[in-house]
């Protein structure tokens, strides 16, 4: 992140800061309930019975921060990010405890200056409206060439509105797989404003590293980055995925069983997160995948841990660049690609050359 104006501290000083939340819909929050609530963490409450999530939270006593995203920018009858605000959605989310107030912003298409100027300005007016009351974020649902050729007309937006704004990236596979996305994001995160990154995955780190305020991993797949209109996002397979922190990726645990079979000696299978105790990574392929998110965001937290104690800028930016060569080092180490035919995710080429 750039130099912060003071304007910004409320958005800044809170429990959000560095944080990796839990995105999630509203009913499966007590899957993750109890996971999310630990300092560095926090839920994001999805879709249009969020509201509902975040009281019930609240109720339960939750102290770690918690947000709602109501996602009108996703699904066949998305909305235009020119659609009006929603006055009472704000508010509800004010009087339920939200940690920060998120738009319910509609989706910001490729060169449509008019929806991103209806977003940001918005959250301007009512910015000044709430006059301090809460802090608000922009929700920014943008397609990919918001990344890459029209960057500097979104970061010229950003630095005329001067609001906090949250992205959420769209691609049918992943929107930081390569380095131009991720020099782009880079570059709006350099922007004078707080920025987070909402629906993210592993790329959550980079992010952090990067100068984000917070990032929201999601719990599946279509929780993990925004599916074009025309994809109808991927089916649920059953198949049960999980981190294999040691090559920073996310895999189903069918080809975790194939890759462990042919070496099962090998350290790298045995995780010592706090969630799995020294276990092999193959206990998860019959528990589960609630219990399989609960060792990625456990492994994920770890890693976050780390990179808190780190201080900010090129220091934090070269520890995720090293995660990332580790990560491709591991793979070629142990033959996942050659033998056992893996897929590097781009965004770790992306990042480590970013
Ligand atoms: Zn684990």
């Amino acid at each position: 992140m750039a130099h912060q104006e003071p304007e910004f501290s409320a958005a800044l000083t809170h429990a959000l800061t560095d944080a990796v939340l839990v995105q999630a819909s509203a009913n499966e929050l007590d899957k993750y309930s109890e996971l999310a609530d630990q300092a560095g963490c926090g839920l994001v409450v999805t879709g249009k019975d969020a509201i509902g999530g975040l009281r019930t939270m609240r109720q339960a006593g939750m102290n770690a921060p918690v947000l709602v995203d109501r996602r009108r920018y996703a699904g066949k009858r998305r909305m235009p990010g020119t659609a009006p605000l929603t006055a009472s959605w704000l508010q509800a989310q004010y009087e339920a405890g939200a940690t920060a107030i998120l738009t319910d912003s509609g989706y910001v298409g490729c060169g449509d200056e008019p929806a991103l100027d209806a977003v940001l300005s918005q959250t301007a007016a009512y910015q000044r409206r709430w006059d301090g009351k809460a802090t608000l974020w922009a929700v920014l649902p943008l397609h990919q060439s918001w990344l890459r050729g029209q960057r500097a007309t979104l970061t010229g937006y950003l630095r005329q509105y001067r609001v906090p704004v949250a992205l959420v990236l769209e691609h049918a596979t992943d929107p930081l797989g390569t380095q131009v996305a991720v020099q782009g994001l880079v570059k709006v995160l350099d922007a004078p404003v707080p920025v987070a990154l909402l629906c993210t995955d592993v790329s959550a780190l980079g992010a952090l590293a990067f100068g984000a305020v917070f990032a929201a991993v999601g719990v599946r797949t279509s929780l993990r980055h925004l599916y074009p209109q025309t994809e109808n996002g991927p089916r649920p397979t059953g198949v049960t995925s999980t981190l294999v922190d040691p090559v920073l990726s996310i895999v189903s645990t069918n080809k975790i069983a194939t890759a462990y079979a042919a070496s099962p000696d090998d350290q790298v299978w045995q995780c010592c997160c706090e969630y799995c105790h020294g276990r092999d990574l193959t206990w998860l392929a019959t528990a589960g995948q609630v219990q399989a998110n609960h060792h990625t965001f456990t492994a994920l937290l770890a890693r976050r841990e780390e990179m808190e104690l780190i201080p900010r800028g090129d220091r934090r930016r070269r520890w995720w660049r090293s995660c990332c060569s580790d990560a491709l080092w591991n793979y070629d180490a142990l033959q996942l690609v050659e033998r056992h035919r893996w897929t590097v995710p781009g965004f770790l080429k992306a990042w480590d050359a970013g």
